[in-house]
């Protein structure tokens, strides 16, 4: 059960002070207080865990600083939304707002390679407007021989690039929980001039023992990836991993589904489960169209198909995009054949957002049935 207080309650108050009162003498019952801080408003909710099912609902509903009470299922009980449309969505960090309502776009390059090609990167997204990016440094490999990705070594100039062109995000892949503390050092060397979002890939979708040491830290953001051979329930089990050790910063990245049925794409791209990740859930919702696509095929229409998927996603209310852009494909150490170019970057990014105002717009068409 979970009881939502109005928001900006006062816990000095004699009424929260009450209201808590109550709740902790509740038999059998044991509580967890989790505080969302948005930009205008704090909004306080407590989970009652144990024997909820004996309690009287309407009770803890008359008590003085109580909005609400839902009852929440077993499943996804954080993240999950429980039939309750207004429970509130999403977070800020480092200055930038997700939620289930707005749209980012996080182009950048699969692998960080060169200086060089992080500042045309950095430099290209701060032209167009865009204030976070992608940047592996940790990348999980099918191949132990195939490049591992640059590690912490890269991280300096990455983050100081990054200050320098004004990005405030970056998605950035950890393997394995040390890699936490190597981006949080060399943030705190380089002056903290750019913010970190963790990403978790789809091989990691259900290494638990990483999702529960990743939940426990609250400095930075994840961008979970489901799972690419298991249903989306258990990944969104996995994800409830972060959240129920603290963090519920989460969004979540659809990025395809290793099926021969994809072919000749990559993977099977799955991204009309936007909607239902926003109906079951309130994490934004991210698509990645690069890794379930795979290639830069285009159709007669002159649009790459990393392009189309992008823009399903986007129609379909997604609200984030992960994509590998790329200012030299051919040298690229890690899927360059999937890269869009950088001529191609305002073009994709005037797509998209039309995409997001279209998908508004449909919004509003539907709105009133
Ligand atoms: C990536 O985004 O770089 C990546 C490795 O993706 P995934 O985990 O979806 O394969
Ligand atoms: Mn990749």
């Amino acid at each position: 059960m979970i009881v939502i207080l109005h928001p900006n309650t006062d816990e000095k108050s004699v009424e929260y002070l009450e209201t808590m009162s109550f709740l902790e003498h509740l038999p059998n019952i044991s509580l967890q207080r989790h505080v969302v801080q948005g930009a205008d408003q704090k909004l306080t909710e407590i989970y009652l865990l144990g024997d909820t099912q004996k309690l009287e609902q309407g009770d803890i509903e008359s008590l003085d600083c109580v909005d609400r009470v839902i009852r929440i299922s077993q499943e996804y009980r954080i993240l999950g939304r429980h039939k309750d449309q207004n429970r509130s969505s999403g977070f800020t960090y480092n200055g930038v707002q997700f939620s289930q309502e707005n749209c980012h776009i996080l182009a950048g390059l699969c692998a960080v390679d060169t200086p060089e090609h992080v500042e045309m990167m950095m430099k290209a997204l701060q032209e167009h407007g865009q204030d976070c990016t992608r940047m592996g440094a940790f990348k999980p490999r099918t191949n132990p021989y195939s490049f591992q990705g640059h590690g912490k070594q890269c991280l300096p100039y990455v983050f100081e690039l990054a200050g320098k062109y004004g990005i405030k995000v970056i998605a950035m892949e950890v393997t394995h929980e040390s890699q936490i503390e190597e981006i949080s050092t060399a943030l705190r060397v380089t002056g903290s001039p750019t913010g970190v979002m963790l990403q978790i890939g789809t091989r990691n979708t259900q290494n638990f023992e990483l999702l529960k040491v990743v939940g426990r830290q609250k400095e930075y953001p994840v961008l979970f990836k489901r799972g690419y051979g298991v249903s989306l329930n258990e990944s969104l089990n996995a994800a409830e991993y972060l959240a129920s050790e603290g963090n519920s910063n989460v969004i979540f990245c659809l990025r395809g589904m290793k099926s021969e049925g994809g072919a000749p794409h990559r993977n099977m791209v799955d991204f009309a489960h936007v909607p239902v990740i926003k109906r079951l859930t309130r994490m934004p919702v991210c698509v990645d169209p690069s890794h379930s696509v795979g290639t830069r095929d285009k159709s007669p229409d002159g649009i790459l198909d990393v392009v189309h998927a992008a823009a399903q996603g986007l129609i379909a209310g997604a609200n984030m995009v992960l994509v590998d852009f790329h200012p030299e494909p051919t040298t690229a150490l890690v899927d360059g054949p999937q890269a869009l170019l950088m001529d191609e970057l305002p073009r994709f990014l005037d797509d998209m957002a039309k995409c997001h105002e279209f998908y508004n717009e449909r919004k509003k068409l539907w709105d009133h049935v």
